[in-house]
């Protein structure tokens, strides 16, 4: 079960103030893009997704979006926000993370990835070794690739929360 143990949880990453990373060492905030900041459907971003990224970024943040979608997908999206993108990221693959880490200089230590699945979000954070925010899907809808990470992602979750170990991000913040 401490494969798929976030660090934190939270029903959306839209709830988390931008204090609250700096709060607890972070300063660069890897993001899942799909069902975490935007349905798949959503080719722009949303207001609130705009709104977020743009106060990130004000505040000091590195933000970079990483998805296992490919490069046409996020392309555009990630152009609009102005921040760095990963597409086929491969996760829950450590290898290009490993590499986005060398070509940004990142620091394990100050960095966090959020991201709405277990099977790859989480479980890529713990293969890289770095801290993690599970969110709840943004929307009902997942895209077809998706359904079956779903299957896995339920059932785990549902044990994680029966035994406590979804920690809500709160508890380190207020
Ligand atoms: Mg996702």
């Amino acid at each position: 079960m401490s494969r798929y143990t976030p660090t934190y949880h939270a029903q959306s990453v839209y709830e988390i103030p931008a204090a609250f990373y700096k709060k607890i060492g972070v300063k660069n905030i890897i993001i899942d893009l799909d069902n975490t900041l935007d349905s798949y459907r959503s080719l722009s971003p949303s207001e609130r997704a705009i709104n977020l990224i743009e106060n990130l970024k004000k505040a000091g943040y590195n933000v970079i979006i990483v998805t296992n979608n490919k490069k046409r997908r996020v392309e555009g999206y990630a152009n609009e926000l102005e921040v760095n993108f990963l597409y086929s990221a491969r996760k829950p693959f450590a290898f290009k993370f490993n590499k986005l880490f060398e070509k940004y200089g990142l620091k394990k230590e100050e960095t966090i990835l959020i991201g709405d699945q277990l099977i790859t979000d989480v479980r890529a954070s713990k293969r890289v070794g770095i801290r993690s925010i599970l969110t709840e899907k943004i929307v009902k809808e997942d895209q077809w690739t998706t359904h079956f990470n779903r299957l896995f992602d339920r059932p785990i979750r549902k044990k994680l929360a029966k035994q406590h170990k979804l920690r809500n991000w709160r508890e380190d913040y207020e």
